[in-house]
């Protein structure tokens, strides 16, 4: 029995046409999973499906918006009705804005707090809702360092973060009982376009290195083990918890 293998299941990874959503539907399909993608931008979309189906994978796109609850609604029934039942839901999907507190303007608390919290609720539920008479399913939400721990110039993000940390624990409170694992990773900092301009702050990799015990910043196939040990029957009794993967940021000072 390999306790990895997610051979004949659907997984639906929201924001998936780049970053850590593409690298963990990446993952899922190697470990033998049917891909369905979602993100905004249908021709990046696209990109990211052929980049994937050259690989020899079954990867599908779902074009919508996560913070709008008709388009949720449509496209998780779309999903399912044209493809098949959802197995898998990476609550992926998310941005950052980064502005000092006293500066932040309302409409942008409004879209990251929409972005990184409604959009669990929204797709969780509307998945959740048919995961739970089949008696079976898989929700990892992608949570942050930041669900622990603040920086400045980042406060809206970091209670989103720390909002989704407790989403998860109180979904898989709910739904545990109805065979349903739901679980959070925590991604330490990774290059992707959220984080571009750290990226290219080279005093901010300085102090990264310094500050992260592994020395460097994460490479996001380095979220793969823990992705796939979440969507998978090696996880069966795990609920609620929290995988950091962040070089050991969470564990020091
Ligand atoms: P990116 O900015 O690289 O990618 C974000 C993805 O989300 C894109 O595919 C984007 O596509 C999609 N997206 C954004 N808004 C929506 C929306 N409203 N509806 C549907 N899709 C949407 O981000 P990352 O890969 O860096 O981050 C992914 C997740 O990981 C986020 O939740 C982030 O908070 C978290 N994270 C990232 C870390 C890092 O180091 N990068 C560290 C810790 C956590 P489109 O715009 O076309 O919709």
């Amino acid at each position: 029995m390999n306790l990895f293998d997610l051979s004949g299941r659907l997984a639906l990874v929201t924001g998936a046409s780049k970053g850590i959503g593409y690298a963990v539907a990446d993952a899922l399909a190697s470990a033998g999973a049917r891909i369905v993608l979602n993100a905004r931008d249908e021709t990046r979309l696209e990109q990211a499906r052929a980049e994937l189906a050259a690989k020899g994978y079954d990867v599908r796109t779902a074009a919508f918006d996560v913070t709008d609850p008709d388009a949720v609604t449509a496209g998780i029934e779309a999903i399912e009705t044209d493809i098949g039942p959802i197995d898998i839901l990476v609550n992926n999907a998310g941005m950052q804005h980064r502005t000092p507190l006293q500066d932040f303007p309302l409409e942008a608390w409004r879209k990251i707090v929409a972005t990184n919290i409604d959009s669990v609720y929204l797709v969780g539920q509307a998945v959740g809702r048919r995961m739970i008479p089949r008696g079976r399913g898989k929700i990892i939400n992608i949570g942050s360092v930041q669900s622990e721990m603040a920086r400045p110039g980042i406060a809206p993000y970091t209670a989103t973060k720390g909002a989704v940390k407790m989403l998860t624990k109180g979904m898989a409170t709910d739904w545990a009982r109805y065979g349903i694992q739901v679980n959070g990773i925590g991604p330490g900092y990774f290059k992707t376009e959220l984080n571009a301009a750290l990226v290219a702050d080279e005093a901010f990799s300085g102090w990264l290195a310094n500050r992260t015990p592994a020395g460097r910043w994460g490479d996001v196939q380095e979220l793969a083990g823990a992705a796939i040990f979440l969507a998978s029957d090696a996880s069966s009794f795990v609920n609620g918890h929290i995988l950091y993967v962040d070089g050991g940021i969470t564990a020091s000072l």
